[in-house]
């Protein structure tokens, strides 16, 4: 089933279809039907008050004195730090956001029939009569009875405010530099040319350069002629295309598995210990002295913005702790014969700071309502918290992009080489206070759609005839109004049904979808859980067995509900296995569970149909005993074997007997090496690593999982993998099929019972509850001009356009590229249509729409002006770690090194004011991409450090795949909170820090997070009283190593850090690991490795020195 299925035709002649309901109000001339609540679908309410919607390309003004009735949203100005997607309490009854809706409507008879449930589910499936009877009524809460919004935002581009600093400028001095690293960070590209130092560049009226460093700057006189930007390196040929997945990678066969090194209980590993050289940061030098004036501007200025702004960039520094090297494969750097000079470094305060960047954005857009009507704006950071009202564009939480302001041609932006891409995120949880999709049904007729490109009615198709026809915003074509469909228009042109349909007026919304729809033309069966557990002898001996089975006593009465429903209408199995499968029916009238044993796994089937996917309120009992039984049958198992790819085809088999779509949780715990298909063995080789065969470490030994995963997306059978291992369990391998079926991989490996349940259980409940769709499609389309090329992500593809997920899930991102193939119009901008088609927890068939509208360009300055660096680097990172499949990791840093710096350049070239090429000038929207590059180039997956396992590589790596903006920020730019300055009355979190060494007192307390772990750094100097409220002990030395827990204490400051590490473990998607560390303890050097902005152990470059190599970089380009 295709997204752009041909809509259904409608019925000849009609007014709105019955199903239409919750949106008509009296006021627009809509006829309540009797006995049906307004607030089915939550009302919709046209703009707020005061709202001037500014006008979309294609003249749709809503009338400005329209009559709002102002949705009821009560206003947050909080800017402290909650970010978006705010999840609430892991155990409430319902994840799924929606209240309980006023009441239930019954649907048109017929309309949700479902299909007759297969073989054996007739008596313990849910009733078809019962699953038909109500409709879940809303997808979004309605808030009655707060106050109506404010609106003080005004229809003006934010970029446009007042002159922000707007370009960093680097003096000259600069280029003379240390830069360079021990291991392989980011050389130059090969074949540029460094030539030694023999010059430095003059600057008028430029800093006093103290030292001339290491390396001096290429400069025109020597090395190769100059080349323009667009010829050097063309975006058209990418580095590293595609993802193959190459079969088989041979390798010497070992017998059982080897202990890949010590224990190594999270990913990103650092165990090394390192020089104790902590602390011992640079000095600085002296000052800088000369500031220069402005440079003549060459563009007429731009009103309120300021091309260009000279800064002075302090003080030069001492060399690094730590710090010396070259890059390797840069001969001629540092290989100048001689003493060399005294390296100097920048003051980092005199560096673009991430953590400036994101206080200013919280106090420009923290406090304001981000509203969509304006076509291409730019949304506050993912670190601002905000609020969003919906005018007509997608909201941020659903699609973020890489600039919002595309260049009109093809020549534009090979020459900026910045990507277009959107990060795309179709179930992202919104806030609380914010209005979900409202759900249109335009009964049988369906969605109206394009004759030509099937999109979707949103808000910027035109209506004209006197609205008896509209023409297409993304491909032009005019298509009859469908006659159920007409309404007349006003005298702007627009339809005066407007605001009472949100496909007319808002930027996101759903449609009930109709049989066409549908799988063999037929409404789906409601999905279906199965719980798969390993019962090996490391499992059960763990405590991991019997774990599962006690939590899902409970959890199983969280399975996602829908609207108003009681009962969820989810159905769940019941599997383990190990060399074998054990199924079990539970179905209601047993006394006791049966388990049947399958041992031929060579040809997997379901032993059972009857009872085996039951409903959990039905079989309570029947569970429960098996619940209980099964750490006991298995608690003197000797069996440390097991399989793998059996046990998801017993899962697909399920399914595929019971006709429906699902989902698969497998606990597992080692590498399958029983005699099955899908059989692994241990290929791990580290030494692969820096060689051009790394790239196999990432691909799966064997295509059999490829095989599988497309089965399991055509039954629409999502797979979620928990892992276990305490060795080497190649998760490239095993992680094949939940990354093509949109499942969700969670490892815990060294897994114990006293310092992991809290972290797994927490993982697994809200995995369980979460809201999540199945059998879903998803289509972007866009307007002519543009169109999407490229796609990244846990999904599957067929085509090159449907992007299929047996399972996506509120946290899953696509991230998707767009590249012209025509010219775009100013004047009418470039639209997006994310549609995507699922099927709800409750068997409803769906689709999403997400519209969004950007601006187009004729100068390049613009482009540079509406970008989102954060969104940039999801969208590199992604392509990055696409590359490392195909390419060696060398190359692939190289190529991100070179892109970033052509992007760079092309600003300098095109936009920046005429100054010195001494001069680093960052435009304002990027002036964070070197420092945020350097980290996603120093990341484990593309510089390991050298403890970090292959395992762990290939998890991060596809977890980063998945992943929105505001996950990829703080995974590469950890959040670094000083605890100690926390305000204890108060609710707002202390202001982050850098995250550099540096930046630490060993008299404070420091909270670091990156989405997956979170350290509590203790300085040696702590104050004993604060030891004591935090820790229990009376001195620094008593704080046990490795604690992985704070006492529950009752002193204001231990319930403040406890206070604030619960708020931030709500805040993510997974629950991260606590690790306490002590200043000079071992495991300081685990810490180490995230303060991202030093120089890493793996050789990867401080902030300051791969400033200084773009620069270079920039300036080789420019010459
Ligand atoms: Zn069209």
């Amino acid at each position: 089933m295709s997204v752009n299925q041909q809509a259904h035709t409608g019925p000849p002649y009609g007014r709105p279809q019955p199903g239409y309901q919750g949106y008509q109000q009296p006021a627009y001339g809509g006829q309540p039907l009797p006995g049906v609540p307004q607030l089915q679908y939550g009302a919709y309410n046209g703009p707020m008050p005061g709202y001037q919607q500014p006008a979309p390309p294609q003249g749709y003004f809503p009338s400005l004195g329209f009559p709002s009735k102002g949705s009821p949203v009560s206003l947050n100005s909080d800017t402290s730090s909650l970010a978006p997607n705010f999840i609430g309490s892991l155990r409430a009854p319902s994840t799924s956001g929606a209240p309980p809706p006023a009441s239930g409507a019954s649907l048109p008879s017929g309309h949700l029939t479902y299909s007759p449930f297969g073989q054996g589910d007739v008596q313990n499936g849910i009733p078809a009569s019962a699953a038909a009877v109500q409709r879940p009524p809303a997808s979004q809460p309605y808030l009655p009875g707060s106050a109506p919004m404010p609106v003080s935002q005004t229809p003006t581009f934010q970029q446009y405010g007042p002159p922000p600093a707007s370009v960093q400028q680097l003096s000259n001095h600069m280029a003379g530099m240390t830069i360079g690293s021990v291991a392989a960070s980011a050389p130059p590209p090969a074949g540029l040319g460094y030539g030694p130092p023999t010059s430095v560049p003059p600057v008028s009226g430029s800093f006093s350069t103290t030292g001339s460093g290491l390396y001096t700057p290429y400069t025109a006189s020597q090395g190769p002629p100059p080349t323009s930007v667009s010829q050097s390196l063309p975006l058209a040929q990418p580095p590293f295309p595609g993802a193959p997945r190459p079969p088989t990678m041979p390798g010497p066969p070992l017998p059982g598995q080897t202990v890949a090194g010590p224990p190594t209980t999270q990913p990103n590993h650092v165990s090394s210990p390192p020089p104790p050289s902590a602390m011992s940061g640079p000095q600085p030098g002296p000052p800088m002295s000369g500031l220069h004036g402005p440079p003549p501007p060459t563009h007429p200025p731009q009103p309120g913005y300021q091309m260009q702004q000279n800064g002075s960039f302090g003080q030069v520094r001492g060399p690094q702790a730590n710090y010396g090297g070259t890059y390797p494969g840069t001969p001629n750097y540092g290989s100048q014969p001689g003493p060399p000079p005294p390296p100097k470094r920048l003051d980092p305060d005199s560096i673009p700071s991430p953590i400036q960047v994101i206080e200013d954005d919280r106090s420009n857009c923290g406090s304001e309502p981000f509203v969509t009507g304006v076509r291409g704006q730019v949304p506050p950071l993912v670190t601002t918290d905000f609020l969003v009202k919906d005018q007509g564009n997608a909201s941020p939480r659903y699609i973020r992009c890489t600039s919002y302001n595309i260049p009109c041609t093809s020549d534009m932006a090979k020459q900026s080489q910045v990507p277009l891409a959107a990060v795309i995120k179709p179930l992202a949880t919104l806030r609380p206070e914010e209005t979900l999709p409202y759900l249109v049904d335009h009964g049988e007729s369906g969605p109206v759609r394009c004759n030509r490109c099937k999109a979707y009615m949103c808000p910027f198709m035109q209506f004209i005839e006197g609205g008896r026809r509209f023409q297409c915003c993304f491909c032009s074509c005019v298509t009859e109004v469908p006659p159920h469909y007409f309404q007349h228009l006003d005298h702007t042109g627009k339809r005066v049904d407007f605001y009472d349909r949100p496909e007319l007026s808002l930027g996101s919304y759903e449609f009930l979808a109709t049989v066409d729809y549908c799988k063999n033309n037929k409404f789906p069966s409601p999905p279906a859980f199965i719980f798969m557990i390993d019962v090996s002898y490391n499992a059960v001996k763990s405590g991991l067995v019997r774990l599962i089975c006690e939590e899902l006593k409970s959890l199983l009465d969280y399975l996602p509900r829908e609207g108003n429903m009681e009962e969820s209408a989810i159905r769940v199995g019941f599997v383990t296995y190990n060399k074998v499968l054990h199924f079990y029916n539970v179905k209601s009238s047993l006394a006791q569970p049966q388990m049947m044993v399958v041992s031929d796994v060579a040809d997997m089937f379901v032993p059972l149909l009857d009872g085996f996917l039951v409903n959990v309120n039905e079989s309570r009992t029947v569970i429960a005993s098996l619940l209980d039984q099964i750490p006991e049958m298995f608690a003197d198992t000797r069996e440390t074997e097991t399989v793998f790819a059996p046990v998801i085809q017993a899962g697909l088999e399920a399914l595929k007997a019971a006709e429906c779509a699902g989902k698969l949780f497998i606990f597992h715990t080692s590498l399958p090496i029983a005699e099955a298909p899908g059989k692994l063995k241990n290929r791990d080789d580290k030494k692969l690593i820096n060689t051009d065969k790394e790239k196999t470490l990432f691909q799966p030994q064997t295509s059999f999982y490829n095989n599988l995963a497309k089965d399991c997306v055509a039954q629409g059978c999502c797979v979620d993998l928990f892992l276990f291992p305490n060795q080497y369990l190649d998760v490239a391998t095993l992680g094949v099929v939940t990354y093509q079926t949109g499942g969700s991989i969670y490892k815990y490996a060294y897994f114990q019972l006293e310092t992991d349940q809290d972290r797994f259980l927490n993982d697994l409940r809200r995995d369980v509850q979460k809201e999540v769709g199945f059998d879903a499609v998803m289509r972007v389309r866009t307007s002519t001009g543009i169109r999407a090329t490229d796609f990244f992500g846990a999904f599957y593809m067929s085509n090159t356009t449907d992007v299929e997920m047996a399972g996506l899930d509120c946290d899953k991102t696509i991230t998707v590229e767009f590249k012209h193939d025509d010219k775009l119009s100013e004047d009418s901008g470039a639209l997006l249509q994310c549609a995507l088609l699922y099927t709800s927890c409750a068997g409803q068939r769906r689709l999403r729409i997400h519209n969004l509208s950007l601006n187009c360009c004729t100068q390049l300055a613009d482009l540079y002006r509406n970008c989102e660096t954060d969104t940039l680097i999801n969208y590199l990172a992604k392509y990055a770690y696409r590359g490392v499949l195909s390419s060696p990791v060398k190359t692939v840093r190289d190529a991100l090194v070179n892109q970033c710096a052509q992007i760079l350049a092309c600003y300098r070239k095109n936009c920046a004011s005429p100054s010195s090429a001494g001069q680093l000038i960052l435009p304002e929207c990027m002036k964070l991409l070197p420092v945020y590059l350097n980290c996603v180039l120093k990341s484990d997956v593309l510089q390991p450090g050298l403890e970090v396992t292959t395992d762990d590589r290939a998890y991060i790596r596809q977890l980063v795949t998945s992943m929105d903006v505001a996950e990829t920020n703080v995974f590469f730019y950890p959040r670094l909170l000083p605890l100690t300055k926390a305000d204890v009355d108060s609710d707002s979190l202390p202001a982050a820090i850098r995250n550099s060494e540096e930046r630490l007192s060993k008299g404070d307390i420091y909270l670091l997070e990156n989405g997956l772990n979170i350290f509590v750094w203790v300085g040696v100097n702590v104050q004993q009283g604060l030891i004591q409220n935090l820790f229990g002990v009376s001195s620094f030395s008593q704080i046990s190593n490795g604690l992985s827990t704070l006492p529950v204490l009752e002193n204001p400051f231990s319930k403040k850090v406890r206070s604030i590490i619960d708020m931030l473990q709500m805040q993510r998607s997974r629950y991260m690991k606590l690790i306490i560390v002590k200043q000079e303890d071992k495991l300081e050097m685990l810490f180490k490795h995230f303060l991202v902005e030093d120089k890493s152990l793996s050789g990867g470059a401080s902030y300051v020195d791969f400033l200084c190599h773009m620069h270079k970089e920039i300036r080789q380009l420019l010459s």
